[in-house]
């Protein structure tokens, strides 16, 4: 099973991110954790996310 598959906050955020790595499971910086933050409070949707990285 690979991260993308196991979180999907990793699928929003990660994917797009120049240091993605499929089979790094365990690390997550500070910008996703605060993301991944945002998310789950409702301050931030995944629509935003996915337009702020087109
Ligand atoms: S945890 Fe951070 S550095 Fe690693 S892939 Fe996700 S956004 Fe990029």
């Amino acid at each position: 099973m690979t991260k993308q598959e196991i979180n999907p906050y990793v699928t929003l955020i990660c994917t797009h991110c120049d240091f993605y790595k499929e089979d790094d499971t365990q690390l997550e910086c500070a910008a996703f954790k605060v993301l991944k933050a945002m998310l789950q409070e409702g301050r931030i949707t995944p629509v935003e996310i996915k337009d702020a990285l087109r």
